[in-house]
Order: structure tokens, then C-alpha cells, then sequence
């Protein structure tokens, strides 16, 4: 099944608004600095916060993520971190099919038809096919650890 089936971006922006979820591994850091020609640290500085014990990408004055610009969408789209690479296939909405009901109602790129089932098996093949899984919860984004 190809992805288009089950999800397609309409770059509405909606989920590059809001504080906090854009939680930044070390490897996501690392392929941040390396696009923005930064050390890490700076980048840590400049665009990041730390909440509960992890980093994640702080939020501008407008309360969307600060890499997102209002006509151009990411900034940092080719290096994004690994949690944009992967919504909507977060453990939450692999595991339970109320969540999925929720982040369809919230993401319109998201085949309001696929079933649960579907979603959630091409979702696992999609984050290990990307290599998008986290095995660190101490440092990386509990909605990217999935079994
Ligand atoms: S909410 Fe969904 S459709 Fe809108 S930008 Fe995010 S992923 Fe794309
Ligand atoms: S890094 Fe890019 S895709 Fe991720 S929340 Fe920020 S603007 Fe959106």
C-alpha cells in the first residue's frame, strides 16, 4: 500500500503550532547543526529547551515551533527532527484506535478511511523502513519507541 493511501501532507501547518512534543535526539541535534552550519551546542541555545529531562525545539512569539515559517512551512524540512519525519505514525496511534480518531480529526492528511489495522501495520514497517524508531526513552521521543 503506498503512502499516499494512508497519509498525504496538505502543509496546513497545524502541527508545528503549540509548545512542546518536538523532542530532538542526539542524532536529530547532530543533523541540525551539520544543515544550519552550527555546533550542536549553539543549536541547543539558539532553538532549543530542555522539558522533563529531555531537549525539545522551542516555540516563537507566534506559538509555533521555531523553524516554521507562515508561507514557506519548515524551515528545516530536509533535516527535520525524527518525530515530524514520522507523525502521523506515533506509538500512541499505532497502539490505540481512539487515538487514531483523534489525530485524523486533527490532521487532515490523514485518510479518514484507513482502518486502524492498516495504519498501524504500515506504520511500523513505515518508522523501521526510515529508521525512524527510538530505543532511548531518556533522551529520545516516547512516541517513537514502538515495539
Ligand atoms: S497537521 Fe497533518 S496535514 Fe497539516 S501540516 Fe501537519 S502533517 Fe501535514
Ligand atoms: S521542525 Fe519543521 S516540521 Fe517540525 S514542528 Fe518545526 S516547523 Fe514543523
Amino acid at each position: 500500500m503506498p503512502v499516499d493511501a494512508i497519509f498525504q501532507c496538505h502543509k496546513c501547518g497545524q502541527c508545528c503550532e503549540g509548545r512542546g512534543g518536538i523532542i530532538v535526539s542526539p542524532a536529530d541535534l547532530e543533523r541540525l547543526a551539520s544543515h544550519l552550519s552550527m555546533s550542536v551546542e549553539k543549536v541547543k541555545a539558539q532553538y532549543c529547551e530542555l522539558c522533563g529531562g529531555k531537549i525539545q525545539i522551542r516555540c516563537g512569539d507566534d506559538g509555533f515551533c521555531i523553524f516554521f515559517h507562515k508561507t514557506k512551512g519548515c524551515g528545516v524540512h530536509e533535516r527535520k527532527p525524527a518525530v515530524c519525519q514520522a507523525w502521523p505514525f506515533f506509538r500512541g496511534n499505532l497502539e490505540d484506535p481512539s487515538s487514531l480518531s483523534m489525530a485524523k480529526d486533527f490532521c487532515p492528511g490523514i485518510n479518514p478511511d484507513v482502518t486502524h489495522e492498516n495504519f498501524a501495520s504500515f506504520g511500523r514497517e513505515y518508522l523501521r523502513e526510515h529508521n525512524l524508531v527510538s530505543h532511548d526513552a531518556s533522551r529520545e521521543a516516547n512516541a517513537l519507541i514502538v515495539e
